[in-house]
């Protein structure tokens, strides 16, 4: 049996009359730019994370780099965050004329540990910007309280976590800014790249518009140097069917998630664990194994996929030498990319690939396949 990480096509299959529909509908409307399916999207998605606005804007990294923009983040400025976590995050710190300034996650959730976070602080401390990682969301009260305390703004990474909650409030919404990112393997993905910012600041929200339409809001003219970033009308025409299943197929997930953590009590993988203030939408399932090379090796031979997020932590990554960290300075994030070890997660796995998925599993660990 051939089991893949995520089986987009899978997706694809169980809303094609409507996707196909919805792009033709698009295809038909003449509009290939903006108009109704982008604002319908926007619409939407603010009502998902709880938010007064939603500007969506090309992908998850611009939708960053925009929000920092907006906020007023540039040269001089540092911003926190964590170095377990895709480029993308520090990269658009950087673009943004910031510097980042890593500190060690959480032992247990793997996600930025506020404790690490305040010691960080500095007088040229601009923002925090936890990352809700593999669909967890981070301690959101902790970092609202440092937040406030210091006067510094919050922006949450919310690429990986669509559709979760903290203490019942849907992350992205919770921090100044939040990003999310519809690139096709995250838990809401389109047919390409998409990302969008979510906000309750009226300003901040038509800043980043701003931003991402040439600096332009009358046609021809310009008042600031922005970019083009924008959402195609056939993405969010996708996405808008896709967003219709979103809660749906993050219970599949977590059902998946339930069983596997059932299965590995007791063994020597350790399943992910989870905060009991959140709600883990597991946009990947990362366990923790010692051995974790032969095990994958081990899976990939029997045909079942699995990660490793992250082979290289941001602090070490070659991009960012200059930044001048060293190898065992965030020893939880070294041990955390060391072992990680992803199993397929996808909504679309049946029963019978789950349970092909742990019987096979046990039996690497016993040596017996
Ligand atoms: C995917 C991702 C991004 C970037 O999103 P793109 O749409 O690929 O640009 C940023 N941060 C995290 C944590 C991500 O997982």
């Amino acid at each position: 049996m051939k089991i893949p990480l995520i089986d987009l096509r899978a997706q694809y299959l169980e809303l094609k009359t409507e996707i196909d529909h919805a792009m033709n509908r698009v295809m038909n409307s003449g509009v290939y730019i903006g108009g109704p399916e982008v604002e319908n999207l926007e619409r939407e998605i603010a009502t998902t994370t709880g938010t007064k606005y939603a500007v969506s804007v090309g992908n998850g990294t611009d939708a960053l780099l925009l929000a920092m923009e907006a906020a007023g983040i540039g040269a001089g400025d540092e911003v926190i965050t964590t170095p377990f976590t895709f480029f993308a995050t520090a990269e658009s710190i950087i673009r943004c004329g910031a510097v980042p300034v890593f500190a060690d996650i959480d032992e247990k959730t793997h996600n930025l540990s506020p404790e690490a976070a305040a010691a960080c602080i500095t007088p040229r401390t601009k923002a925090i910007l936890p990352v809700h990682i593999f669909g967890q969301p981070a301690d959101m009260d902790a970092f609202r309280r440092l937040a406030s305390r210091h006067g510094l703004l919050l922006i949450e990474d919310a690429c990986q976590a669509l559709g979760a909650a903290y203490k019942g409030r849907p992350v992205g919404g919770i921090g100044d800014l939040g990003c999310i990112s519809f690139f096709p393997t995250k838990n809401l993905g389109g047919y390409g790249d998409g990302g969008i910012v979510v906000t309750n600041d009226e300003q901040l929200a038509d800043k980043v518009r701003l931003l991402s339409h040439h600096g332009s809001r009358k046609k021809y003219f310009h008042e600031i140097v922005g970019c083009n970033s924008r959402l195609d009308p056939l993405q969010a025409a996708v996405l808008r069917v896709k967003h219709s299943k979103l809660m749906e197929w993050n219970e599949r997930r977590k059902e998946v998630a339930a069983y596997y953590n059932h299965t590995l009590q007791g063994t020597s993988i350790h399943p992910p664990y989870k905060a009991s203030q959140g709600d883990h939408v597991y946009h990947l399932y990362v366990t923790q194994c010692n051995d974790r090379a032969s095990v994958a090796h081990g899976l990939e031979r029997l045909g079942i996929s699995t990660g490793h997020y992250y082979p290289c932590p941001l602090h070490l990554q070659q991009a960012l030498r200059g930044l001048g960290y060293r190898e065992g300075e965030f020893p939880v994030t070294e041990q955390a990319c060391r072992e990680s070890l992803a199993l397929p997660v996808s909504p679309h796995l049946t029963k019978h690939m789950q349970n092909y998925v742990m019987e096979k599993l046990l039996d690497v660990m016993r040596g017996e396949a």
